[in-house]
């Protein structure tokens, strides 16, 4: 297949690219650099099946040949990159997604959109299946993101009710693993990259919270699983395994063996204070579970932060 991978200079969109190419595909990666690193992908510069075009999806996308699939990972995905730009998170979700939308229909291309657990907000139904419908504060400072996802999913919906599109619809987890930026504000990257650093490991609120971690490596075999279907979705991928942030802190200073202290700080508003995604669908429709477990994924995310510490030192 020829795929465009949007975003694929970032965190996800690289580990995806990796595995699409080691599938034998051909990948066109488009992404503006605002938060994507150009050495998550430069291990695939000298790739005859790799190309990267620097674009935003703002402009409409125009390549030439032909496309089998089309997965739109671009939008800044951590808090801080989405609250450090609202309007252009707005608008990458919306005008974006509509771009990248029109140019799958142009393609025929198979079109997948990488939403989130964040449509189900402050969830009321724990576990969240894929019928629960949220529970999003639209006048928040999160609804920049969530409802730019929502939208998305909407807009996707409608492609392929009233264009004929033939689309797919993952919403995912908290996901986790190497090339995650130590200063990209998440949860795991933070806490690693304070353990190293003998600072404190900034736990927000009281900790109880919880989220459900999914190694990097499982989420994009999730992702390819559902680009080779026809499944429409939305499908959950995830982790279910479920932790309190500060149960991630005390297995970060574990694994890191870090003498860092915990230290307390104000929550942030609309906080979710849990998540957990129920997988049925992605087990029953894509036969994808994780396999990999938080001690082993968090274990090599370690590992990845101490090579880039002494790659920086060198
Ligand atoms: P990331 O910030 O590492 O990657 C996002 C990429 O998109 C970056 O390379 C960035 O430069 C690019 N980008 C942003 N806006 C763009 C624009 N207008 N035009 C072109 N490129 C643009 O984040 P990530 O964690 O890899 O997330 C990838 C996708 O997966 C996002 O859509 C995110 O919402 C979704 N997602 C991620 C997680 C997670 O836990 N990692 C969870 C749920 C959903
Ligand atoms: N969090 C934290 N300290 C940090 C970063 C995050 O306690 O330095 C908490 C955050 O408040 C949330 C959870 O960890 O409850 C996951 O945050 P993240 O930004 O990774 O993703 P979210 O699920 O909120 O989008």
């Amino acid at each position: 297949m020829r795929v465009l991978v949007t975003g694929g200079a970032g965190f996800l969109g690289s580990h995806l690219c990796d595995l699409l190419i080691a599938h034998d595909h051909t990948v066109v990666c488009l992404d503006d650099l605002s938060t994507g690193w150009r050495t998550n992908i430069e291990h695939l510069a000298t790739s005859a099946k790799f190309s990267l075009i620097e674009a935003s999806v703002l402009e409409p996308v125009d390549i030439y040949g032909r496309f089998d699939g089309v997965i739109h990972l671009a939008s800044p995905a951590s808090p801080s990159a989405y609250l450090d730009r609202p309007i252009f998170t707005l608008r990458t979700g919306s005008e974006g997604t509509r771009n990248v939308l029109e140019f799958a229909v142009a393609k025929s291309a198979r079109f997948i959109l990488a939403s989130t657990s964040e449509v189900y907000g402050e969830p009321l139904i724990h576990p969240q299946p894929e019928e629960y419908w949220g529970n999003v504060n639209p006048a928040g400072p999160r609804s920049v993101y969530d409802e730019a996802k929502r939208y998305a999913e909407a807009l996707t919906t409608a492609y392929r009710t009233y264009c004929g599109a033939d689309t797919g619809i993952l919403r995912i987890f908290n996901t986790y693993g190497p090339r995650m930026r130590p200063d990209d504000g998440r949860v795991v990257s933070s806490f690693i990259d304070q353990a190293l650093n003998s600072r404190p490991l900034t736990v927000f609120g009281d900790g109880t919270q919880t989220r459900s971690l999914c190694y990097v490596d499982d989420l994009v075999h999730g992702i390819l699983a559902m680009l080779d279907s026809s499944e429409p979705g939305p499908i959950n991928l995830g982790n279910p395994v479920e932790l309190s942030v500060v149960e991630i802190a005390e297995l970060v200073l574990e694994l890191s063996g870090s003498s860092s202290r915990i230290e307390l700080h104000p929550l942030p508003q609309d906080d979710p204070t849990r998540r957990r995604p129920d997988i049925t669908r992605a087990r029953d429709r894509l036969g994808w579970n994780p396999q990999v477990s938080v001690r082993e994924g968090i274990a090599r995310t370690v590992e990845w932060h101490v090579k880039e510490v002494e790659k920086l030192a060198s």
